[in-house]
This record gives C-alpha cells, structure tokens and sequence, in this order.
C-alpha cells in the first residue's frame, strides 16, 4: 500500500479512537446516542473473494475505548500499525451490520443466547455510559459504542465460524474486542461481560447439531465459558492456563450432567517458557480433540502468554506462541478438515499481541509456508535451577490432569 494512504488510515484510526475520549463522541452517535456507519473507519487489510481465510473486524472495536484503559482500542491499532511488515495477506472480508440491536431489547434478545436476562438487563442499563460497569479494579467499561460492539463481537464470530463450518471458508480470525472468556451466564470479570465466543459455539451447535470444541489459549482461565458449557454434551471447553487469577480452573473440575467430562483444566505454575506449554498442548490438548472429535475447533486466542505482557506470569516468545497455533492447526487438519476460527481474548503488551496476531493470521493464510516474525525475540533466561525446579511441578500436574480425564 502507499504509505500515504497507509499514513491517512492511522491518522483516522487515531481520530476515531479520540472519540472516545468525549470530545467527538457526538460525530459517531445520532441524537438518541446510537452509532451510526461512519466513513471515518478503513481498514489496511487486502480483501479478496478468492481468500479461503476469513477476517472479522469492525469499526466500532475501534470506536469503543477507553485510552487509559489496558483494554483499549490501541491493541487493535497497534496490529494495524505493524501490518506493513506482512505482506501477501489477502482476506476474506466477514461484515455485520449493526441494524437489528438498535434498542436495548433486542440487545438483550440477541445476547440471552448465553446470557441470563437478568444480568443483562442490570449491564444493559449502564452499558451506554461511558464509565466502569463494576467496582472491580478487572473491570469492562460502557460507552456509546459499547453495545454496538459487544453485539456485533458476538455475531461477527458466529458467521465467521459458520461459514468455515460450511466449508465456504477453511479457517478463519475473529480480531474482535472486548474480550469475553470471563463472562459468564450471570457474571462479567476481567475485561468481559459478554462471551462472543461462547456466542458462536452455542450458535453453531443450535444451526449444525455437530459438537464444537472451545480451547482457550489465554494466559488466564476462561471462567465465564467454563461457565456457560459446564453441563453442555455440545460444546467442550479446554483450557492450559497459569495458576493465578481469576483463581479458578482446577484439574478436578471436569463437567457435571450432561456436560460431565467434557471440561478440561491444565493449570500451569507461573513463569514457564513455550517449551512447557508446546508440550501441555500435544499432551493434554491434542488427545482431547482426538478423543472428543469435534467437528470444528474455535480458540479462545489471548497473547498474554508473551514474556513482556504486564498481566500474564509466562515467558513465551511470538515464535514458541505460534508452534501452539501449528499445533492446533495439526490436530484440526487430522480430526476436523483443519476448520479452525481464532477468537481474540487478551493480550496487553500491544507490541508483542500485534505481532502474535499477525504471526497467526499469516499462518491461517499461508500455513507451513509462513515465515514467523519475532523481532522481539526470547524471554531473558532467567535462573536454570528455578526453571528446572517449575518445569518439574508443570510435569506433576500435566499426569494428573491426563489421569483425571484418562488420557
Ligand atoms: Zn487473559
């Protein structure tokens, strides 16, 4: 692309993000506070109808920010921002028009599909302002664009993941925000209050009648997906997360009913590098989606595994980051036609989650053929017998977990 143009792009996108800060806010909103289509969003990506990788993103994950925020619109800036320096990715482009939710019935209509009505009605009233919508210091926030993005998360994943079930598409990248895994049925947390991926499971399982798999690779444990499928037959949820906040995500909670078994926890100790976690998803991961045989596999993707993300305890690099997504790409192409959608979670260190972001979508475009780029290279080698001593108390918990689920 030229770099003038280039150049015009992030200075609308830089413009846009403004907007939450209050300033311009009206530009964007109508009289009633509702967002409107504005002409002020382009995106750098290629688009071509011949792509077989499908992308979803939209202006208002742009719109809706909060600058100061480590939730905010920049992580997504920031991966337009290093596109330049990935060439040849040509896209499907997936649309959603932000029409049918206008009101905050019909938000709540669309998003009770996962969600209590309850709990949505309670967040549905703060939702438009632009202020926290907890008192936890982990939580979401409202704002003029807030529902608008929230709605169209939701569904985005949804079309995106149905068309690679479809087989229309082979896989595909949901560069979606606000994150979701924390949300639960009745509860928000860490940034979430609505589960766009849980969305697009219970969806797909509703449309297809064929069992989809949730793994989420988040530095944190996806509690409000857990949630929402701890007793579901149709959707399993498989998580390799650290030890940590949100302090759930034990080995032992593996499913109740009819979802019994169908839950899987691999709680790793803090300050592990990608060598533990390339080895927890070939032995724990990989004979889950084996056994479980799902037909489509959607990852709750979060880039705060990386050694320089402030709110993650790992040490993994971009590079060791994406021979987690080779192996998912192995393990789908071998159980599920390859028919895998990644659904962006967290990721705070804005450099290192751009770079991860376009490292996986140039493996979804490219596969083997993907050259990664890590210029920010490996984690600082910290002490070998500390190291040693964490890799052993990863290998005690990676047996039980296989014992706990038979594998
Ligand atoms: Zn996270």
């Amino acid at each position: 692309m030229e770099r003038s143009t280039f150049k015009r792009r992030q200075l609308l996108a830089g413009f846009a993000s403004a907007t939450a800060m209050g300033f311009l806010a009206g530009r964007f909103a109508d009289r009633a506070g509702k967002p409107r289509e504005s002409n002020l969003f382009e995106t750098p990506f290629t688009f071509s109808d011949e792509s077989r990788t499908g992308l979803f993103e939209d202006e208002s994950f742009f719109f809706h920010d909060w600058h100061s925020h480590p939730e905010s619109a920049s992580r997504l800036m920031q991966v337009h921002d290093e596109l330049s320096d990935f060439k040849d990715m040509k896209f499907r482009k997936i649309a959603v028009r932000s029409s049918p939710f206008q009101g905050a019935a019909e938000w709540i209509e669309a998003l009770s599909v996962v969600h209590d009505r309850k709990y949505l009605e309670r967040v549905s009233e703060k939702i438009d302002q632009r202020d926290y919508l907890t008192q936890s210091r982990w939580s979401p926030y409202g704002g003029p664009h807030a529902r608008d993005a929230t709605y169209k998360a939701a569904v985005g994943t949804f079309e995106l993941a149905s068309k690679v079930a479809n087989g229309e598409l082979a896989n595909g990248f949901a560069l979606i925000r606000p994150p979701g895994h924390h949300a639960g049925r009745a509860f928000s947390g860490g940034y979430c209050f609505t589960n766009s991926v849980a969305y697009a499971a219970k969806r797909l399982v509703a449309k297809n009648r064929k069992p989809v798999l949730i793994l989420d690779l988040d530095v944190h444990h996806g509690n409000g997906t857990e949630d929402i499928f701890y007793s579901s037959p149709e959707v399993t949820y498989v998580s390799v997360h650290q030890d940590d906040w949100p302090y759930t995500g034990g080995i032992e909670r593996t499913g109740e009913g009819a979802g019994s078994g169908l839950n899987f926890n691999l709680p790793m100790p803090l300050g592990l590098t990608g060598r533990s976690w390339h080895e927890a998803v070939e032995k724990f991961v990989v004979p889950i989606v084996e056994k479980t045989r799902p037909a489509q596999i959607l990852v709750s993707m979060g880039y705060d595994t990386h050694w320089r993300d402030p709110q993650g305890s790992m040490l993994l690099s971009v590079d060791e980051q994406m021979s987690l997504v080779a192996s998912v790409q192995r393990v789908a192409e071998r159980v599920c036609e390859g028919k895998v959608v990644f659904v962006l979670e967290g990721g705070y260190e804005r450099r290192a989650t751009a770079l991860g972001v376009l490292n996986t979508l140039n493996r979804l475009v490219a596969d083997k053929k993907a050259i990664i780029k890590d210029p920010l290279g490996p984690a600082p080698l910290g002490d070998a017998q500390e190291m040693a001593k964490l890799e052993r108390e990863f290998a005690k918990r990676l047996d039980s977990a296989r014992k706990v689920h038979g594998l």
